[in-house]
């Protein structure tokens, strides 16, 4: 009898024993599934050692990275044949597709096609004043900024276009306005009215009318396209404009637009392509254009400002930008638009 309940004990407690083991390992089995459930890891797949890449093409190199960097992909950076500065053309990686999602094989090296340049060979290029038209003799239209797109499509690079309100308003040129948007170039503000008497008269003025450019954008562009802008904007003739406002009147100004979201962009080359007090007598535009190009950048060297360059949506300007292009090229340089550019005035 004693030996029987003894060896019952023991039975009990053998089963107790394996009981406690099974609920133990679906105690662990259930925490890992509600571990898994909790966090499916993003976009990982722990048996295929897949993860989903993020789309990284046309994003500045930098942001490129650090995406990169937080998902702990290693990358290298592949030079290509443009002159496009610091921004990803093209992205190589080791994975497969699958339902339109592109999966990066986890532990390979993603390859980012871009030029990785430094700030003192990257040019930014900036076309003021547009939406333009021009007519010839016998009055057929052209439209410069058209012209000037043939040309930056035909090298491969981006620009920046301060855009005057009432220009892009104008029925016959509103579309470019969306032309520039898709092909990528940067849409910026240059005001509405370009008219220095209104818009330097109170820093309420000034606002009042950028706020016009600014639903004038918004109505062409539509809300989506619109609010994927930043806010950029080059005071017409510039933060210290012609005597108009200067000092600290341009700090006002400054910074009343910064408190409306905007960063603010002067130049530090130009082509004097809207003035003509620097031409030597019986210069040609190209020569007087290409000679202000080159003795700007001779008086940027090593002042450590970035190279904007300010040029006009003008006639005169689309017959010799190929020019200026071919030298800027021939000097080593790249392009970028300004939303990868520190803010810059002579203001400050
Ligand atoms: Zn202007």
């Amino acid at each position: 009898m004693n030996r029987n309940f003894k060896k019952d004990q023991v039975e009990t407690m053998k089963l107790v024993t394996v009981l406690s083991v099974l609920v133990l390992i679906m105690l662990v089995l259930a925490l890992t599934l509600m571990n898994n459930l909790e966090y499916p890891a993003a976009n990982t797949d722990p048996q295929t050692q897949y993860m989903e890449l993020p789309a990284l093409e046309n994003m500045p190199l930098e942001s490129a990275k650090e995406t990169l960097d937080s998902l702990d992909i290693s990358y290298e950076v592949i030079p290509t044949q443009s002159r496009v500065a610091n921004r990803v053309e093209r992205v190589e990686y080791t994975g497969k597709d699958e339902d339109g999602k592109r999966l990066y094989e986890i532990g390979t090296t993603v390859k980012l096609h871009a030029n990785e340049v430094g700030t003192d060979k990257v040019i930014y290029l900036t076309f003021d004043d547009g939406p333009m038209v021009r007519y010839d003799l016998d009055m057929t239209v052209y439209y410069t900024t058209e012209e000037l797109l043939d040309v930056l499509d035909e090298y491969g690079v981006k620009a920046t276009f301060f855009l005057a309100g009432y220009q892009m308003v104008k029925n016959d040129r509103s579309h470019f306005v969306n032309e520039l948007y898709e092909k990528g170039h940067l849409i910026a503000c240059h005001s509405y009215s370009h008219d220095f008497g209104k818009i330097y008269d109170s820093t309420d003025d000034f606002i009042s009318d950028v706020k016009e450019f600014e639903s004038a954008l918004e109505n062409i562009l539509g809300k989506d396209k619109y609010g994927s802008i930043g806010k950029y904007i080059r005071f017409p003739g510039g933060t210290e404009s012609n005597g108009i406002i200067f000092g600290d009147e341009s700090l006002e100004y400054i910074n009343a637009i910064r408190g409306e979201g905007y960063k603010v962009y002067d130049w530090t080359i130009l082509t004097n392509d809207a003035d003509d007090s620097y031409r030597l007598a019986g210069e040609s535009d190209k020569d007087y254009f290409m000679r202000s190009v080159k003795e700007g950048l001779e008086g940027a060297k090593g002042k450590n400002k970035p190279l904007i360059l300010l040029m006009h949506d003008k006639k005169a300007m689309t017959d010799v930008l190929p020019d200026i292009l071919d030298h800027l090229i021939d000097e080593g340089y790249y392009f970028d638009t300004l939303e990868n550019c520190p803010e810059y005035t002579t203001a400050e």
